[in-house]
């Protein structure tokens, strides 16, 4: 094997959070071979130098190595295994839905993605293949509801302002005019819609009936199930609890041809792909190849999960609109935004699960890989919802007995876009990265484009707006 052994000094310079964490089950195993790797890798080898001879004994070949088992990375592996004959291994520093992927609260909407944006055809065509999704598992006889925890309950974005109540008007006006449905709901209308709701005479909402929503862990398993299927012909295998720490180049094309993990050197002939979340940027700076800085950071999420909380009872998906800007990251008077180094922002979002739990969101910050739940935001979450549903400030949240509360880490972008495509300088290498909190909505669509690039289609969405040439 004529290789050059690109390898990290510090495969871990941002520490990948999931080594600190105080649970999950990838940690026993996950800290030690991050401590032995770290030994390894600190010895800077010559760039002649081959892996160590019993790495590469521990090799594999496929065709595609995708690095994550978040939803972008499994939903590529899915989309190249069900659409071409090529083979697939799935890399990750944890399992599956240990990133932000399992903190998502699910909902695959339109209402608050802005016609026009780059994101916008991207979000559209995702939206159409998990429909695709569900309509196939239903073809199948089996309950999209119960598989994926897909509802298509339809989405209010909520203004309680005169301001708001003009953007979401224009709103419901331009989604008209691309064919969308959609219908602005005066406060009245909005009372009979939703009981429970209380936005004031000055309230309305845009309301998109056709907004659906899924359960990431109920889907990633079933993606992963339907993966794993394509194992015993020998195209699909998965390496879990395992991190990608560094990438090996060939000499004779100078291409990246393969990434080695903690445990094995995985060949992959065709393109290696990274969709590691929050962590991508990091993990391509640890692998020390002199590639462009992609700039995606960890952007902090709690989620408050009450089981089987019966107090009120929601029919449709809701989001205050405030959530539109709190998204991409300027400090709305919506958002309750603190400091600027933090830039601490809590919008109203509730659903009601699969399960029948109220799911009440959300917060974002900048504070690192950090996974501590902080209750001073859990109560900022209730008391914010308290402003939408009267009820919940007749209940004290400390009186809260099933409560389960999920934290997750959206890869954000500063331009508020994702980076799908070709790392310029690293042959081979594709990025998949930077959804902040769309990537379960555009997980399907990001899949495509980035199986469109591997196979030479032409892609189905514009992936220019995408790619990091020239962009930062
Ligand atoms: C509170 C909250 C609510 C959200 N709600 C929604 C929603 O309703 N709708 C929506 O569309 N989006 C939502 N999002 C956003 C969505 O969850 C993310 O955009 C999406 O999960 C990103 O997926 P991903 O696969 O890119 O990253 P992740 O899910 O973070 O996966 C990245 C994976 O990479 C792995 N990894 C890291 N380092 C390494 C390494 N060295 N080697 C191998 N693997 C590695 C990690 O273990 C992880 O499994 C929400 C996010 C949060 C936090």
């Amino acid at each position: 094997m004529e290789s050059i052994y690109l390898h990290s000094l510090n495969p871990n310079p941002n520490p990948n959070p999931l080594s600190r964490s105080t649970s999950g089950p990838w940690r026993s195993r996950f800290a030690p071979n991050l401590r032995s790797s770290n030994r390894l890798l600190r010895i800077r080898r010559p760039r002649s130098l081959a892996p160590p001879l019993a790495l590469q004994r521990r090799s594999s070949d496929h065709d595609v190595v995708v690095v994550g088992a978040g939803i972008v990375g499994l939903a590529i592996a899915r989309h190249l295994l069900l659409h071409c004959g090529l083979s697939v291994a799935v890399a990750d520093a944890g399992v599956p839905c240990s990133g932000a992927t399992g903190a998502g609260q699910g909902y695959v909407w339109m209402a608050h993605k802005t016609l026009g944006s780059d994101a916008w055809q991207l979000a559209v065509r995702s939206k159409q293949l998990w429909e695709e999704m569900a309509d196939g598992v239903a073809r199948e006889g089996l309950d999209p509801q119960h598989i994926l925890g897909w509802k298509k309950t339809g989405s209010l974005l909520i203004g309680r302002s005169a301001e708001e109540l003009t953007t979401l008007e224009e709103r419901v006006k331009v989604f008209t005019e691309a064919g969308l449905r959609a219908e602005y709901l005066s406060s009245s209308s909005l009372s009979s819609m939703e009981p429970a709701l209380e936005v004031g005479k000055e309230g309305g909402a845009a309301f998109l009936p056709d907004d659906c929503q899924l359960d990431a862990h109920q889907t990633v398993s079933f993606i992963e199930k339907r993966n794993k299927s394509f194992a015993p012909e020998g195209r699909y295998a998965e390496f879990y609890n395992d991190p990608a720490i560094g990438l090996l180049r060939s000499d004779r094309s100078g291409a990246i041809e393969a990434v080695q993990t903690s445990e094995k050197i995985l060949y992959g002939k065709k393109a290696i792909v990274i969709a590691a979340g929050a962590w991508s940027g990091s993990l391509m700076r640890s692998f020390d190849v002199n590639a462009p800085d992609v700039p995606v950071k960890p952007r902090k999420g709690h989620l408050l999960v009450l089981e089987n909380f019966n107090e009120i009872k929601l029919n449709h998906g809701l989001m205050e609109a405030g959530y539109i800007d709190h998204q991409v990251g300027t400090s709305s008077d919506s958002a309750t935004a603190d400091s600027e180094q933090t830039l601490l922002s809590i919008s109203m979002t509730a659903t009601i699960d699969a399960k029948g739990n109220l799911v009440l969101g959300s917060s974002r910050q900048f504070s690192g890989f950090c996974r501590e739940v902080d209750e001073s935001i859990i109560k900022r979450i209730w008391d914010r919802a308290g402003e939408f549903f009267p009820t919940l400030r007749t209940i004290s949240l400390d009186s809260l007995r099933k409560r389960q509360i999920r934290i997750g880490h959206r890869p954000y972008m500063p331009d508020g876009k994702p980076v799908i495509g070709p790392v310029p300088g690293l042959p081979n290498i594709l990025l998949a990265t930077g959804h902040e909190g769309s990537g379960l909505s555009l997980a399907l669509g990001t899949a495509e484009m980035v199986a469109d690039m591997i196979l030479g289609n032409s892609p189905v969405v514009d992936c220019t707006p995408f790619s990091i040439r020239g962009r930062f």
